[in-house]
């Protein structure tokens, strides 16, 4: 049988079938993917192939192939070293939430964001939330930042968790698709997605205080169906939006502004700093780069310590 895992505790797997039925699933002998060494093989999101098996207990699964990952979300584990635990895997888009200025969101926080969802290689949009308290010089400034990241393609959208403005729009983006959450605490992350399906917060909220109780360090990811063909991928306790290993030299990659014009630099490796005949620093000295975006990709390159920063490691 063929199925998507829903949920994982680290030995056992809740894997909805694709006739729609939910199988305890355990793992039998060892998985090896393309050389990820990870603590957990098969990550929520993963699409298994699986035996059903009798036992005293009733129906088991015993997973037997992970299908290839379109691609995966993961953190640093904090115990074994270069071990990694996978998060996450087959997310279609992930969702900021963003606020101005209750709390503020930095655009270098934003930035750090948006280079690790590239690295990942998952769709990002960017929600710009609460447009109901906004006063008109506030609404300018979103206006500003919704057009800086248009221009570099990625969707933007102003809305009201609260009022329920623009909220359809998200509806509509997440038609078949799984998607996450992510965001600073009080963006009104709980309040949109209370918005979009009204009996999903109580889930979520029984699993986090759970969570607060228990004695476990480690906390897994779990995904819900909503009512209108959408799936939510929660990850209570992880900050942000997991980790991901940079090479200085491929971090201009991420900028998708910054990749579209290092073909003009002199250098084939350009760091984009000091180097002569650099095209990203002629196109920001014209104003074709924002220097918003410059300075974010500074502050990652020199690994300066940000207090808002998503967690970016620097090889
Ligand atoms: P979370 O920490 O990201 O889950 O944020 P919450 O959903 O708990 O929201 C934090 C606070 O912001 C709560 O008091 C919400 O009522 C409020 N809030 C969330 N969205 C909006 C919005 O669109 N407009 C207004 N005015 N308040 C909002
Ligand atoms: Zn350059």
């Amino acid at each position: 049988m063929k199925g998507t895992v829903y949920k994982s505790t680290g030995s056992w797997y809740q894997v909805k079938s694709d006739n729609g039925k939910f199988y305890d699933c355990r793992i039998k002998g060892k998985f090896r993917l393309k050389g990820i060494k990870s603590t957990n093989p098969v990550a929520v999101g993963d699409v298994v192939e699986f035996d059903l098996e009798e036992v005293a207990e009733g129906t088991q699964g015993v997973i037997k192939k992970i299908e290839e990952r379109d691609n995966y979300i993961i953190r640093k584990s904090v115990n074994l070293s270069k071990q990694t635990h996978i998060i996450a895997s087959n997310v279609d888009q992930v969702f900021l939430v963003i606020t101005l200025n209750n709390p503020p969101t930095f655009t270098t926080f934003i930035d750090r964001f948006l280079v690790t969802a590239e690295a990942y290689d998952v769709k990002a949009v960017l929600l710009f939330n609460k447009i109901d308290t906004y006063n008109e010089d506030e609404i300018l400034e979103i206006k500003y930042l919704a057009k800086l990241y248009r221009d570099i393609g990625y969707e933007c959208i102003g809305i009201s968790a609260k009022t329920g403005k623009n909220v359809d729009k998200v509806k509509e983006m997440m038609f078949g698709k799984t998607s996450m959450f992510s965001g600073h605490s009080g963006t009104g992350k709980s309040t949109l997605i209370n918005n979009l399906e009204p009996a999903l917060n109580l889930k979520t909220l029984e699993i986090s205080e759970q969570h607060k109780q228990g004695q476990h360090t480690t906390t897994f990811a779990e995904m819900f169906d909503l009512s209108f063909d959408a799936r939510i991928i929660d990850t209570p306790g992880i900050k942000g939006f997991g980790v991901v290993d940079i090479e200085k030299e491929e971090l201009g990659d991420y900028f998708p502004e910054f990749f579209a014009l290092k073909q003009g630099c002199k250098f084939y490796n350009c760091l984009h700093l000091n180097e002569p005949n650099c095209a990203v620093k002629n196109a920001l000295e014209e104003g074709e780069i924002a220097w918003s975006r410059y300075k974010s990709y500074l502050q990652i390159i020199e690994g300066e310590d940000d207090p808002y920063r998503t967690d970016i490691y620097k090889k």
